[in-house]
């Protein structure tokens, strides 16, 4: 095939070369047909188990979230969709096959409806669609990207990428997307590269692939020129990564001599594995969304205290910020978060769904407690608009703190702390009696900048550099220092070297990042002031 390039935005710096796949693109048959009594024993069993996942999944769930995978069940077990398929099994199709294409036609017949409500059927049907075809296939999750994979996608969720394994390499370049994504966020945090806003990609024959992440470029069947360029550019990120490293294991300290805290922000404990705590001054921010399954069963009590002390004791010593769920956005999680919302950013998303699941939010509260006996553990409450959300987390917080006293199980009350993100907070902050204040800084500029953290058409307004938005910093970080209470900043902007003279203009003194940000930002702290 003959080399293409496709010019993208940047979300995570780095570069990869490797084999190209597609995710959602078209569906190639794997089954050999059997007998055509096989065949249609083998989909009908695939039905079956498909109803009985979400059978379950509406138990656990509950809701609105029941009510619509009632309605799939419904779907699945009407026989006139699956009789398409059950034909071009009788004339000789392998179920994988005759399961899909037959799905494909009605899915096409549903977006082509006039009535909008039809037409949304449509990703109902994808949705059976895939879900019966992991069964046909013993696949039961989505099959995972081969290592080393540069995996193209209109858009791709946090939990796609959490199941894949990427320490062979690979990246990601996708046809929309954002960089401010919470997707983009964990690429960085783990140094995976990653290319959005490329468009609509025709990458049909094309074998393999190179992506430069910092430059927004992806190279459909690269040259031998291309490949030399890349491996030029890795040497020289290696070069610069050695002189991060240098400073890597001392505390921060700008030209001038003032002590910068420099913290990392964790979504899951198995990224602290292999990494050294003496790297940094603790953990500011931890994102337990992301430990939390997109659907399936909520973890309960016991298995969310192992995660969170796992992360306590890593820290051996060091604080540890744990922040409450954040679920809602582009963080949903089934069951829990409400489907459908015209807006979910501006929905029910961090405190304000805990508060309205308080038997979902305890189990939290008490894990956190129980945690926070095994180090310094402080707990965080997202998305605080107004003080009477972080007044109801502390009247939950003594609940627990009760519960757990009644149960004789150890506990120790962990300080409560908010982000600062939301701008009527950021704006009236003194209203606010947290014990300590975190500035999440990619919403705060979504909210204030009024432009979306995940619409690559507007991320050039979304810039933390906007003056109104390093006001607001500027403002947090003096209150925080007039009344003693520890301001830290834990958004993205944190991680960026290009932003450290800016952040600490404004005042701040405590920065939290993705581990492999800590070296450069280090590097970048020392040579200011
Ligand atoms: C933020 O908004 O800056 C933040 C740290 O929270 P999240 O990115 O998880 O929304
Ligand atoms: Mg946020």
């Amino acid at each position: 095939m003959p080399r293409r390039e496709l010019i993208g935005r940047p979300a995570a710096p780095g570069v990869a070369l490797g084999p190209l796949v597609r995710l959602g693109g078209a569906f190639v048959p794997r089954r050999t047909a059997g007998s055509a009594d096989q065949e249609r024993a083998a989909l009908t069993a695939a039905i079956e188990a498909a109803v009985a996942d979400l059978a379950e999944l509406a138990e656990q769930a509950g809701g609105d979230a029941a009510e619509i995978l009632e309605f799939q069940i419904a779907m699945l077990e009407d026989e006139a969709l699956r009789d398409p398929a059950l034909s071009a099994i009788a004339a000789g199709a392998a179920a994988d096959a005759a399961w899909v294409e037959s799905l494909g036609f009605q899915v096409a017949e549903y977006e082509a409806a006039e009535d909008a409500y039809f037409q949304a059927r449509a990703a109902d049907l994808r949705d059976l669609s895939e879900r019966v075809l992991r069964h046909l296939l013993g696949t039961a999750e989505e099959p995972a990207f081969p290592p080393g994979a540069i995996v193209l996608a209109d858009d791709i969720t946090p939990s796609r990428f959490l199941a894949a394994d990427w320490r062979e390499g690979g990246g990601i370049a996708l046809a929309a997307g954002s960089k401010a994504s919470h997707v983009a966020m964990l690429a960085r945090a783990r140094g995976v590269p990653m290319v959005v806003g490329l468009g609509p990609i025709a990458a049909e024959g094309h074998a393999r692939a190179a992506l430069d992440g910092a430059a927004g470029r992806l190279w459909l069947s690269p040259d031998a020129a291309d490949e030399a360029r890349l491996a030029a550019l890795a040497a020289d990120a290696r070069e610069a990564g050695r002189a991060a490293a240098d400073v890597l294991h001392r505390p921060a300290v700008t030209a001038s001599g003032q002590r910068v805290l420099v913290q990392i922000n964790v979504a899951d404990p198995s990224e602290l594995d292999g990494l050294d705590p003496a790297l940094c001054d603790g953990i500011g921010l931890t994102r337990t969304e992301l430990c939390f399954p997109a659907s399936g069963a909520l973890p309960d009590e016991e298995s969310q205290y192992g995660q969170y002390r796992r992360i306590v004791e890593w820290a051996a010593g060091r604080p540890v910020t744990i922040r409450t769920l954040d679920a809602g956005g582009d963080k949903p999680i089934a069951g829990l978060t409400v489907p459908g919302e015209s807006n979910p950013f501006l929905g029910l998303r961090g405190v304000r769904l805990s508060l309205v699941r308080p038997e979902v939010f305890s189990v939290q509260l008490r894990a956190l407690a129980r945690a926070a006996v095994h180090g310094e553990l402080k707990v965080m409450v997202p998305m605080i608009t107004v003080p009477e959300e972080l007044e109801a987390t502390r009247a939950l917080l003594d609940a627990a703190m009760a519960d757990l006293a009644a149960r004789a199980l150890p506990a120790r009350r962990p300080a409560l702390g908010m982000m600062v993100e939301v701008p009527a907070a950021a704006l009236a902050i003194e209203r606010f009696d947290a014990a300590f204040f975190s500035i999440g800084s990619n919403d705060l500029t979504q909210y204030v900048t009024a432009s979306a953290r995940d619409i690559g058409a507007v991320a050039g307004l979304a810039d933390v550099t906007n003056p109104a938005v390093l006001r607001l910093i500027a403002e947090v970080a003096a209150h925080g220092a007039r009344i003693g209470r520890e301001v830290s900043l834990c958004g993205d902007a944190a991680g960026e070297v290009s932003l450290v003279p800016a952040l600490l203009d404004a005042g701040i003194t405590s920065l939290s990042m993705a581990p492999n940000a800590v070296g450069p930002v280090k590097a970048a702290i020392a040579r200011y002031g």
